[in-house]
């Protein structure tokens, strides 16, 4: 097993030896209620906004702890999963030299992220079923590469990956695994977040714009080894997760029960979906998801996604992406918009 210390040597010289920015509220930490703050330079002025935000959101890791069954200091939170994506190959990947590697077809910002930040990314595809190719994804790595990002359910395709093959890529792959569940709620597969007490060289991203339905406010969540999540905090913005987002966020926890009655709901809609859009001539194949979308097989994607928009429904039309020739995929919505979308797929079945 891959010790916390093995981990640390990969870390980027200049990120180890950053010393942090600190704000006036990491200077001074106590409560602020009772104190004139006079630190910040801000508008002194109440209007519920006037203040900056907790930066280190400690009531609201508290409750994610909690909820989430890990100490608060495995827990790092982020402008969305996106910054946290950006932040992680910051700190392990130094650019112009190492590698990160990439499954196509997946969840295009990784690509981004690797492009900005001057990292080669290697690119072993899913094989035609959409799974791991755990062997190729082994022989890819060399001593340069440094990371591996993990969609699970994959973006596009909306699958699952075989529980057994993350297990054995966690086990064998010399470098960060980053498994990405940023729709993990729809499925009935398990998160693997529990791994974490078992491999310091796993990384879990989850997010609160999907199930949770907060895209909106920003939120993505690390769970990772303290020192890792030490280094995140050490290379955030100062004030990264605002006042809104925070309580909207800690709103929103007390509602997972509304949480889990919508994703029944989107689960429920996605069956019907994939019933009613297997009658229909030019859908050549409907693909498995365990997520909030599905991908589809069409004639011509390009024409379809057209006719969709011309009845007014926006899909995403993924083609361009490695074995996702003539492909669309759709967003499960509410009841009133799928059934909208099943009367328009139908009319153009002609
Ligand atoms: N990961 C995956 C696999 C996604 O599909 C998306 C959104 N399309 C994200 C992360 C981004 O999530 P966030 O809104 O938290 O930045």
């Amino acid at each position: 097993m891959i010790t916390i210390d093995q981990v640390m040597q990969w870390v980027r010289p200049e990120i180890s030896a950053l010393s942090p920015y600190r704000s006036a509220r990491e200077e001074f930490v106590g409560n602020g209620d009772k104190m004139i703050l006079l630190d910040a330079n801000e508008n002194p002025f109440e209007n519920g906004m006037n203040r900056y935000p907790d930066p280190m959101q400690t009531l609201l890791k508290r409750r994610l702890a909690e909820a989430k069954k890990v100490n608060e200091n495995q827990l790092f939170l982020g402008n969305g999963s996106d910054e946290v994506l950006h932040q992680l190959m910051m700190i392990f990947c130094v650019p112009g030299r190492d590698k990160v590697i990439l499954l196509p077809p997946t969840f295009g910002m990784y690509q981004v992220c690797a492009n900005i930040q001057g990292l080669e990314a290697i690119s072993v595809p899913l094989d035609a079923e959409y799974q791991l190719d755990t062997a190729a994804i082994l022989a890819a790595q060399d001593e340069n590469t440094r990371m591996i990002f993990i969609p699970n359910p994959n973006n596009p395709t909306g699958n699952c990956f075989k529980e057994a093959d993350i297990l054995h890529l966690i086990t064998h792959f010399n470098g960060i695994v980053v498994l990405d569940e940023a729709y993990v709620e729809f499925t009935a597969k398990n998160s693997n977040l529990h791994r974490l007490k078992d491999f310091n060289n796993l990384i879990v991203v989850q997010t609160f714009s999907k199930a949770q339905g907060l895209a909106g406010a920003r939120l993505g969540v690390c769970f990772a080894q303290e020192q890792i999540i030490a280094l995140l905090n050490k290379l955030k913005a100062p004030y990264n997760i605002s006042s809104l987002a925070q309580t909207a966020v800690l709103n929103r926890l007390d509602e997972q029960g509304l949480v889990q009655q919508q994703v029944h709901q989107i689960n429920q809609e996605k069956d019907k979906l994939r019933i009613e859009l297997s009658g229909i001539s030019y859908i050549h194949k409907i693909y498995p998801s365990d997520a909030n979308f599905f991908l589809i097989r069409v004639d011509d994607s390009k024409l379809r996604y057209d006719q969709l928009i011309e009845k007014g429904i926006v899909v995403r039309n993924p083609s361009k992406n490695h074995n996702c020739e003539n492909t669309l995929r759709i967003t499960v919505g509410t009841f009133d918009e799928n059934n909208a979308l099943i009367s328009a797929l139908r009319t153009m079945d002609n």
